[in-house]
């Protein structure tokens, strides 16, 4: 691949220049999540030139993530692609020569070493801390770097974590923070400026990363409120003596469960069923079985199906998000009637 006119800009910048933009394109980054600010980073780092892009996320697109999720359209909400492949076919219409990989997966403890084996630095651009713990273990367990961030109202955050340099996020945060489990965006919702904010200085340390410019890492917990017009800065001091992951090294978010993983989606009023193994469903064969008991609509990647007042999208993965609950026992059931194991 050769470097042209496109990144001219981003070249002249001295600090990136020639050698800055070669690193950039032989780089991989991984985008885990991709909503309002997944879809953001992977829009930057494309127009960037980071050469490998790996896009990881369970999700479909709705109408209701168009205030905020920038890169999606009216269109792929009504086709209701998955988060993962939408972004992947715009970002490929934005830099057509470099390598991008859509993952539509739950990412979990069965596939995330895999996934970011490899990789030169882990965006985070999830909802939630269960799985920013994850990400936490087995960046720190592969010495991987990885960028944590979060929004929720007009409030920010952003730390960037290197492996045996910085604390790690349980050092920070040994337990999901009230803020983080009281704030859900159930009960508040979030204005897209402060996603812009947090995604730009997340894309910024990815680029510093990526170049070798790690002296100039903000090496803080920076915070911010748009709205409330607050900016603020933690040093980040050494790692917690005694932390499990980065100092005891237990990785416990890595261990496997033995049952299929059930997970209440984030302000959705929607459960995800996952099968304990990995495995595969015949979309075509499951629509014909539930043609005879309901409506179904299919995509090139998921199946939906109406019940009553439930709704379910199954993937090829077999995964299933199943909405019109909270309750686990009752999408399970659900899962099982419809779906099978
Ligand atoms: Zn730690």
């Amino acid at each position: 691949m050769k470097v042209n006119d496109r990144y001219s800009r981003q070249i002249l910048f001295a600090e990136i220049g020639e050698e800055g933009q070669k690193r950039l394109l032989n780089s991989r980054a991984l985008i885990i999540g991709c909503g309002a600010l997944g879809a953001a980073q992977a829009e930057s780092l494309a127009r960037a030139g980071v050469g490998k892009l790996w896009i990881a996320d369970r999700d479909f697109i709705e109408f209701s993530n168009l205030q905020r999720q920038t890169m999606f359209t009216e269109k792929d909400a009504a086709d209701r692609l998955p988060k993962a492949i939408a972004c992947a076919n715009h970002v490929r219409e934005i830099n057509s020569e470099i390598e991008i990989e859509a993952k539509v997966t739950d990412v979990n403890h069965s596939n995330i070493e895999q996934l970011i084996d490899d990789c030169d630095v882990v965006l985070d651009g999830t909802d939630n801390f269960a799985t920013r713990y994850l990400i936490n273990d087995a960046c720190a367990k592969n010495n991987v770097s990885w960028i944590y961030g979060a929004a929720v109202g007009s409030y920010g955050v952003t730390m960037t974590i290197r492996p045996n340099e910085t604390p790690c996020l349980r050092c920070i945060f040994p337990e999901t923070p009230p803020a983080a489990s009281a704030l859900t965006c159930d009960t508040s919702g979030v204005i897209m400026p402060i996603i812009s904010t947090v995604v730009a200085v997340q894309v910024t340390e990815a680029l510093k990363l990526l170049t070798h410019h790690t002296d100039q890492l903000h090496n803080s917990l920076m915070q911010f409120d748009v709205w409330r017009n607050e900016w603020r800065r933690l040093a980040l001091g050494k790692p917690t003596a005694g932390c499990p992951t980065c100092q005891l090294r237990q990785f416990e978010a890595l261990k496997s469960e033995s049952s299929e993983f059930a997970a209440v989606l984030c302000g959705r009023h929607a459960v995800q069923i996952s099968p304990s193994r990995p495995t595969s469903v015949d979309l075509a064969a499951l629509r014909r079985k539930l043609e005879a008991v309901g409506r179904v609509k299919t995509n090139d990647y998921l199946l939906r199906f109406s019940a009553g007042a439930y709704e379910l999208t199954v993937f090829q993965d077999a995964r299933s998000i199943i909405r019109g609950t909270d309750d686990v026992a009752t999408a399970r059931s659900l899962y099982a009637k419809y779906v099978g194991n």
